[in-house]
């Protein structure tokens, strides 16, 4: 294990609450708290790294193995066809939580999504557990 404690640790630990969507013994993935679009998700190693080449082997095998699972049902449980992953490492490449996350972000038919320049709204609670639920059930 290496880095420091984020708020993704408080997250996986259960001491902060989120709409989680899936789990396994090395990855937790959750909706993001300022979405794209609806289904944004993070795909994180319960590892504390900080940057992605600080990750284990072991932990990059178990995000490269769900990522497309994961992505797959984002895809079916939001209707959109199309996606980007985005995953960021240092300040001056966007990175604003110093744990190693992977975005899963569905671009939506009617053009939410990634943009350029980015530009994200809050979430929707209520939305976002329906959609979190339902990758949850395609996932399982
Ligand atoms: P980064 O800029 O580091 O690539 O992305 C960090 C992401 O974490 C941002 O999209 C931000 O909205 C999300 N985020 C930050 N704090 C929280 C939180 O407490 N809960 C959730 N669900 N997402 C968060």
């Amino acid at each position: 294990m290496e880095g420091d404690k984020t708020i993704f640790s408080m997250i996986i630990g259960g001491e902060l609450p989120c709409h989680k969507v899936y789990e396994d013994d090395l990855v937790f993935a959750f909706l993001d708290i300022n979405p794209f679009s609806p289904g944004h998700t993070l795909v994180v190693p319960k590892e504390e790294a900080r940057t992605l080449d600080k990750l284990s082997d072991e932990s990059s095998g178990a995000l490269g193995r769900v990522l497309p699972r994961i992505s797959r049902a984002i895809l079916s449980a939001t209707g959109a066809e199309e996606f980007n992953i985005i995953q960021n490492n240092g300040p001056n490449a966007f990175q604003s939580v110093f744990h190693v996350h992977f975005h899963i972000i569905p671009k939506m038919k009617d053009g939410r999504g990634l943009t350029f320049p980015f530009k994200s709204s809050p979430i929707d609670h209520e939305e976002a557990e329906r959609l979190a639920k339902s990758v949850r059930e395609l996932l399982d």
